[in-house]
């Protein structure tokens, strides 16, 4: 046998990240203060549950003491709350690693983010996630004694929240933990049994587990209460989702999200049902008002977790929603999943397909239900997480149609940059004769609203959607039509407004193709290095120029956010464009030789800079418009 090399008491400083959250934490969250027992409680209740799934293969561990549960102790005279499970433990290393430190991706961004103002700060810790170090708020010492299932000793860790914390060896009877806060002088009505029952109903009803606490008779002699060697259960102890949903009050359903979820606020709403057929599957499912910090981290944690017949299997799985849905919290409880199931079985199981599905569903359902009844509320979702949805379009073909209908957008109609517009309502505006939906896309909503491309739609009074998200050209890629009315940019060559245009205009357009014949091909001379083509056009109007490309080549706002991006993009010449009813058009044309090629270049130049594209030669481009404006 190996000797246990002793492990003497040692005092270790805490993560960088850790000061820094209980420092603000303390502050900030005060006003908040009864969650710390919610976060210690939920602890208690996921040591549990861990402890359950690791006796699927190893039930010697649950030996001897069977019964998983909570209790909460208080003692008036050390001023001390203790919370005691006799979950999974913690070993010396565990409690080293995720007691002292935060182990999430996205910790160092979320530091970042503060900004000293309380209120707000708050928020974003609350979507953090505080956990253990919530004690800190009514505590100013913690204990931790703790013994490993499976393990001979046991460990304490203490710390006062400071910036270090001690760890040493401990006794304890048999696994589990104990929690023992040292209460703040000003926390004495947490010393209370009626007080603490009273914040365990609230915030921890629904915990699957009993928590427990000494029964107290008045005692009238001792003018106090008295504590009873009797424990009893303060909460319902059964999982929420399994309840009848007549028996859960929307308080309730509140309460179980900010436990799952970690988040402060309430959730926006949520579903909650048992679906029976070929696969038999219990799921509460929550939208939250606000996006966590870390939405666009490709690492976060997901939020549904996965019950398999009550028994916790696994947080963060992914594979029961599609990624477009990954802002969704929530429970899923199978009934069909083997209880051992694991990450790579999930991938391939058709139950886990069905309930992914399933599940994209309902939430699509939710999500039309709000669009429908409750606008406000619509809108403040698509506010923090339309660019997520949009991401369905490419990624869940099955329900594209659905999804359409969810999109919104700004448009020219509504002249704001807020995203409001449905394709149903830009179809309900359509013009007469008008079988397309129009678009324009750019890095910005006030380079979209100004583009010139945007001049004729301006002028015959028809919408232009306007995109500007990241998304939008990847989302538009797989979004051709809608309602049999197909998506088309406004800035692509070949647009055919014949449709749009009424006899007189037709006949004006092959009358100045005619008349700016030489102009354009002294152009195209110019710049036949530069331009695919120069071509007349009457789609301008208050512009001299713009360029398009051809309809079925990348736009050069995608062009350019793939070269952003580091990838491999085609070169694209443009096509120019020239307005013949613009003065600097008939400026041109009187152009002398030797100063028609920097006139041609300046066109060229500005309307790149006007697409929002980068030009070339900026500098060249400087010094050729004031040579011109000298002359000028
Ligand atoms: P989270 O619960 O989100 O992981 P917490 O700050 O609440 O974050 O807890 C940090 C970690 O400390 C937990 O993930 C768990 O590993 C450990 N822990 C906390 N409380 C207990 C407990 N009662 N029993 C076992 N481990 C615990
Ligand atoms: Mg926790």
């Amino acid at each position: 046998m190996s000797q246990t090399a002793p492990s003497p008491s040692e005092t270790l400083g805490f993560q960088a990240e850790v000061k820094q959250l209980l420092h603000l934490m303390i502050h900030s969250l005060y006003s908040n203060k009864e969650i710390f027992l919610r976060e210690l409680v939920s602890n208690a209740s996921d040591a549990c549950d861990k402890l359950r799934f690791e006796a699927i293969d190893h039930p010697e561990l649950l030996a001897g003491d069977s019964e998983l549960g909570i209790r909460v102790s208080y003692d008036k005279a050390a001023r001390t709350l203790t919370l005691s499970d006799n979950g999974i433990g913690l070993s010396r290393d565990e409690a080293i690693a995720n007691l002292g430190t935060i182990a999430r991706s996205g910790t160092r961004e979320f530091f970042s983010q503060l900004t000293g103002d309380k209120q707000k700060d708050a928020q974003l810790i609350g979507q953090f996630g505080v956990g253990f170090y919530s004690s800190f708020i009514v505590a100013d010492r913690v204990t931790v004694v703790s013994r490993r299932a499976g393990a001979e000793g046991a460990i304490r860790w203490e710390s006062d929240g400071q910036g270090e914390f001690t760890i040493g060896e401990a006794e304890r009877a048999g696994r589990g933990t104990d929690v023992t806060l040292h209460l703040r002088a000003e926390e004495d009505e947490l010393l209370n049994g009626w007080k603490l029952r009273e914040i365990l109903r609230r915030y921890s009803d629904h915990i699957s587990l009993p928590i427990r606490m000494a029964k107290e008779e008045w005692d009238a002699e001792k003018n106090e209460q008295v504590k009873k060697d009797e424990w009893e259960a303060v909460n319902q102890a059964s999982a929420l989702w399994t309840r009848a949903k007549s028996d859960i009050t929307d308080e309730q359903y509140r309460e179980f999200y900010k436990t799952i979820s970690h988040d402060f606020d309430d959730p926006l709403t949520w579903t909650h049902n048992r679906v029976e057929g070929r696969s038999e599957y219990t799921q509460l499912l929550y939208l939250p008002k606000h996006a966590p910090f870390d939405l666009w981290d490709r690492d976060a944690r997901r939020g549904v977790k996965l019950y398999v017949k009550r028994v916790f299997i696994m947080d963060d799985a992914e594979q029961l929603l599609p990624s477009y849905l990954r802002f969704v919290r929530g429970v899923i409880d199978s009934a069909d999943l083997p209880l051992n199931v694991s990450r790579e079985i999930l991938q391939e199981s058709r139950d886990v397909r069905a309930i992914r599905e399933g599940s994209a569903k309902r939430i699509l359902s939710l999500l039309e239900e709000l669009a429908e009844n409750k606008k406000d509320d619509y809108a403040a979702f698509w506010t923090e997480f339309g660019q997520v949805l949009k991401e369905g379009a490419g990624e869940d073909p099955a329900n594209r149609e659905r999804l359409a209908k969810l999109l919104r957008f700004a448009s020219t109609h509504t002249g704001d940059a807020a995203q409001t517009v449905s394709l149903a309502d830009y179809l309900s505006r359509a013009k007469e004769g008008q079988d397309k939906i129009y678009y324009v896309t750019a890095d910005s909503h006030s380079a979209a609203g100004s583009s010139p491309h945007l001049e004729i739609f301006r002028k015959k009074g028809i919408e232009v959607l306007l995109l500007s998200d990241r998304v939008d050209e990847w989302m538009l890629s797989y979004l051709r039509e809608f309602e049999g009315k197909s998506l088309v940019s406004v800035a692509k060559g070949g647009l055919d407004l014949a449709d749009l245009a009424d006899e007189e205009e037709k006949k004006r357009q092959t009358e100045v193709a005619e008349e700016f014949k030489p102009l354009v091909e002294r152009l195209q001379q110019a710049l036949k290095d530069q331009v695919k083509e120069v071509r007349v056009t009457l789609r301008l109007v208050d512009s001299p120029a713009c360029v398009v490309v051809g309809q079925n080549e990348l736009s050069p706002h995608l062009l350019r956010m793939l070269k952003a991006a580091g990838q491999d993009a085609p070169d694209v010449k443009p096509v120019l464009e020239i307005n013949p009813e613009h003065a600097l058009i008939g400026r041109i044309g009187q152009a002398a030789d030797e100063e028609f090629g920097d006139w041609a270049r300046l066109l060229l130049d500005q309307a790149m800079l006007a697409e929002g594209a980068q030009i070339a030669d900026p500098a060249a481009f400087v010094k050729r418009m004031n040579a011109l404006l000298l002359k000028a």
